[in-house]
């Protein structure tokens, strides 16, 4: 199942720095919406909003039919309780630019512990669902190497099915190929790709332009914690109206 997203007024500011000024966005279910932004205009604070890793000043963050992390009574919000901010994030897959496996387990073991823990759900399921996951991501001969036998793309393509072992109803991106040696970059995109085309519903903060061209439904383009510009690649990309944004892309095109 994918759920749609919907970000309402969102502001966000560690002390006087406002990191994230208004934002409003809609992500349809099932579509991909790919953000740009040079560094520090609140991408990874915006990604980490969305599953209440960091707590929003104002606005109201939707996924699906939830209201991330608050309950609402009348017109007054209160915060939830810790263990149903969690089970809110079971929901929502998460995927960064350092994989962040657990070293000490293989890979096998970091895809069916969160669900099996956290999940509650049986062995038999999850262990299932974890080997076809992995012949997903192209690494179905892998199960049980250790994190640090495998290459960087390799990594990347095992935190991507860790993420979907919780059967997610939304991805999140942080610069997944960020960190990764250059040929390696293509095949964790062509996993991302797969995904989209599978209907996933799908945020990326990338500054891989031909990605955001070819899968994005949405590409918004962001600056000083706010959206500058947003719209279908052929507008944002091609036809950029603001100056931000044309800079933006004469470094990255
Ligand atoms: P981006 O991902 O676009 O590079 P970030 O969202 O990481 O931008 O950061 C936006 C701004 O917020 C930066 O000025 C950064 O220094 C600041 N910031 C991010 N996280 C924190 C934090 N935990 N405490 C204080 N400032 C932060
Ligand atoms: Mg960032």
């Amino acid at each position: 199942m994918s759920a749609d997203i919907n970000i309402q007024g969102v502001n966000k500011s560690f002390g006087f720095n406002k990191v994230l000024d208004s934002v409003d966005l809609s992500v349809p279910a099932g579509s991909v919406c790919v953000i740009l932004g040079p560094s520090g205009s609140g991408k990874s604070t915006l990604l980490r909003c969305i599953n209440h890793l960091e707590r929003i000043d104002a606005g109201t963050i939707r996924v699906g039919d939830e209201l991330i992390g608050y309950r609402q009574e009348g017109n007054r919000l209160f915060e939830l309780q810790e263990y149903k901010i969690a089970r809110q994030r079971t929901s929502i897959g998460m995927v960064f630019q350092h994989f962040n496996l657990f070293p000490h387990w293989t890979v096998l073991q970091n895809l069916i512990e969160a669900p099996i823990r956290v999940k509650r759900e049986s062995k038999a399921v999850v262990m299932e669902r974890a080997h076809r996951l992995l012949k997903r991501v192209g690494l179905a001969e892998r199960a049980n190497a250790w994190p640090r036998e495998l290459s960087g793309g390799q990594q990347q393509r095992v935190a991507i099915a860790r993420a979907l072992a919780m059967e997610p109803d939304v991805m999140l991106f942080d610069e997944p190929t960020s960190a990764l040696d250059p040929e390696l970059v293509g095949e964790v995109l062509e996993v991302m790709r797969s995904l989209a085309k599978s209907g996933m519903t799908m945020v990326v903060v990338t500054h891989e332009i031909g990605f955001a061209r070819e899968v994005a439904d949405q590409i918004i383009f962001m600056d000083g914690g706010v959206i500058v510009e947003a719209g279908s690649a052929e507008t944002v990309l091609d036809a950029p109206r603001h100056s931000r944004t044309k800079a933006f892309l004469s470094t990255v095109l």
